[in-house]
Parts: C-alpha cells; sequence; structure tokens
C-alpha cells in the first residue's frame, strides 16, 4: 500500500492533509522538535519519523515522496538525485532550476518575458537586483542603480572586488511592477494544465519599507531583505488569466522538448508591470508554500472541482488515479 510522505516543513501540513483526503496513509520526517506539529495540534501524519531522510524506514513504509522546497535545500540537489525512494516529479528538471543559466535557457525557450541581465556592470543603466548563485529565498541580494553603486555594494555585502568575482552573481533588471505567483498542476496522467491559485509573499523588510516615511528611509540607511514571512492569496484582473495560461502552457511544452517534462505542481515567479506583462523571474519546479493559504482550495480550483481542492490534495489524486491506471511509473522518478 502507497503511503505519501514529505519532510517536515513548508507545506507539510496541506500536502499531507491532502494525502489523507484522498484515503492514503501518511508519513512526516523531519527535526523531532516539530513532530506535535504534524501529529497533535495537526493530526496529519499517521507517521512520524525523526530523521532528514530515513531512507530504509520510507522504503519499508512504501512511501513516495513529494518533494518542497524545504526538502531539496535540507538534503541537497546531488542526493536527492541519488535517493532511492520514489520522488513525485521528474528530477531531471533539478539541474535546469538550480543552475540561474539553464533555467533562463527554459524560461526563453518557452518564450517568457525575462528580465534584462547585465554580464557587465559598468553597462548598468537602471535599477537591478544582484543575486548571489544559491542565495535562497532572497537572502543575500541586494539592488543597486548605477555602476558605482553597484561596485560599492558589492564589495561591502559580498567581498566582490573586480569582474573576476563576477562569476558567482547574476545582476538583474530591476522589473517594477506587482508580485504574482500563479501556482500551475500538471497533470501527466490526463495531459492536461490546471491553475490551482495564485499568491503574493510577505516579506521582511521590503514589505515594511513602506510604513516608514521616505526621509526616515533615507536617514535610516536601510538595506532592503527579502526573508519570507507568511503569503496572501491573490485573485487576478480576469483579462489576464489567459497570459498566464498561456506562459505555463509553453513553460511545460519547453521542458518536454529539453528535459523529458516537468509535471506535478510547479510555479511562475514573477511581476505584472503596469503594461500588464507578466516578466517571470523565476520557475519553482515543486510545490510552493504560496499555495498554502488554499488548504481548503482556491477561487480558481472552485471552478473546476465542486470540492476543496488543494494542491496537496491534487498531488495525492493524480498519484492515486496513477496508481489505478497501473502507471505510478509514469509520475515517479
Ligand atoms: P523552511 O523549511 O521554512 O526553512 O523553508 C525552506 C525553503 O522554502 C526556504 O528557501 C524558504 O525561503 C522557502 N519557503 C518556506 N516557506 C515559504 C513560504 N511560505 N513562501 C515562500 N517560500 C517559502
Ligand atoms: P526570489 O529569489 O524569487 O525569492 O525573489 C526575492 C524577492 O526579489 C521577491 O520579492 C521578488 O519579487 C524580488 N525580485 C526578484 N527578482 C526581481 C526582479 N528582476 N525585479 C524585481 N523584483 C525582483
Amino acid at each position: 500500500m502507497v503511503r505519501i510522505a514529505t519532510y517536515a516543513s513548508h507545506s507539510a501540513l496541506q500536502i499531507l492533509k491532502g494525502a489523507k483526503d484522498e484515503g492514503f496513509e501518511t508519513v512526516a520526517f523531519g527535526k523531532s522538535r516539530v513532530k506535535l506539529l504534524y501529529t497533535k495540534y495537526f493530526p496529519v501524519a499517521d507517521y512520524f519519523l525523526e530523521d532528514t531522510y530515513p531512507e530504509n524506514d520510507l522504503l519499508r513504509l512504501d512511501a513516495v515522496v513529494i518533494p518542497t522546497g524545504s526538502f531539496v535545500a535540507h538534503l541537497g540537489v546531488e542526493l536527492v538525485e541519488k535517493m532511492k525512494v520514489p520522488y513525485f516529479g521528474n528530477k531531471k528538471v533539478l539541474r535546469w532550476e538550480s543552475d540561474r543559466n539553464l533555467e533562463r535557457k527554459w524560461l526563453e525557450k518557452a518564450k517568457l518575458r525575462l528580465p534584462r541581465v547585465y554580464d557587465d556592470p559598468d553597462d548598468i543603466d537602471g535599477p537591478v537586483i544582484v543575486k548571489p548563485h544559491g542565495a535562497k529565498g532572497g537572502r543575500g541580494y541586494f539592488l543597486a542603480k548605477n555602476p558605482e553603486d553597484f561596485w560599492e555594494k558589492a564589495g561591502r555585502f559580498l567581498g566582490i572586488k573586480d569582474k573576476e568575482d563576477l562569476k558567482n552573481v547574476q545582476i538583474q533588471e530591476y522589473v517594477i511592477g506587482i508580485p504574482v505567483y500563479p501556482h500551475y498542476f500538471y497533470s501527466r496522467i490526463k495531459g492536461e494544465l490546471e491553475l490551482m491559485s495564485i499568491d503574493r509573499r510577505y516579506e521582511s523588510n521590503v514589505d515594511a519599507i513602506g510604513r516608514i516615511p521616505a526621509r526616515e528611509q533615507l536617514d535610516l540607511d536601510i538595506d532592503i531583505t527579502y526573508t519570507v514571512i507568511g503569503n496572501i492569496p491573490i485573485v487576478l484582473r480576469e483579462s489576464l488569466l489567459i497570459d498566464v495560461l498561456e506562459a505555463g502552457e509553453r513553460t511545460v511544452k519547453a521542458a518536454e522538448e529539453l528535459m523529458g517534462g516537468l509535471w506535478g505542481p510547479f510555479c511562475l515567479e514573477g511581476v505584472f508591470t503596469p503594461e500588464m506583462e507578466f516578466v517571470v523571474f523565476e520557475i519553482s519546479a515543486r510545490i510552493v508554500a504560496g499555495t498554502n493559504p488554499f488548504i481548503h482550495g482556491s477561487p480558481y480550483t472552485w471552478l473546476k472541482y465542486n470540492e476543496p481542492m488543494s494542491t496537496g490534495r491534487r498531488i495525492a489524486r493524480e498519484i492515486k488515479m496513477a496508481i489505478e491506471n497501473d502507471e505510478l511509473e509514469k509520475v515517479v522518478t
């Protein structure tokens, strides 16, 4: 009997609740300190294993692991690639996603609007956001407005002194717009793309800056940080939905050509400009925690399902359909 397992953080409550709603037994694994969160305060885990990745126990329990940002961050891409427990999704995507150059190639192939990338900081002619490779969740990012500003901050924050040291950062045009993170689900069993929900992140301290008058901001000399604290649901202007869906379809198609497919949940992270263009700066090829406000479903899932359908539950349903059709190997790697 297949059980659904995930690492105890990020969106595990949603994933395990969704799995139980679809009739699966569930397994959470992770730090002992959070055990009661998943077994007592929110009783969604039938088993709790106190380990970062208890491979033998997971194999014994016939588990399918649902990857999350936390799972991949704690285990590391190399170990995830080698794991023996079935993994929901296409592991080949991990390399494409973790290398900013490959990721860009993928998104370009999908014909998405991307921020301009500056190879030479001395070309900076407008606001930029500087992203060190491997920086997660916006930690270590900084903004700059011209080459002098860039070199001063690159030295102060990253110890970068000359162009030799630039291999490990990407300098992106800072696109001014409203952050919008659509959550998709591509069903490999049905060959269909669904829009599950949309969020924006609530980040400290960037979302607090606007509460301080501009004069004080200048006096306090605040450096911006993007630490995710929570997520806020968004319902999009209806005429923009078709753009978002077409962007998702092209992303799946490009993945089929480049890496044998992208299935299950994924998210395009971007902003809508005043010209109503969706500029995408990142892809997350798995469930994002921005789906958590929608444990009981979203306005979009309610249009399609006459029952509460979270992304977590949709994953479990996909696995259930795959098992019923005897094609589980189609959705795990
Ligand atoms: P955690 O397990 O909370 O330490 O998170 C692991 C990774 O997932 C980090 O890169 C976080 O930035 C990301 N993450 C966790 N929770 C959220 C959230 N609510 N929204 C967006 N990203 C998140
Ligand atoms: P992320 O790396 O996706 O977690 O991004 C961290 C924060 O930086 C988020 O608030 C994004 O909205 C913002 N951000 C990232 N790239 C850009 C960009 N090119 N233009 C504007 N904002 C960005």
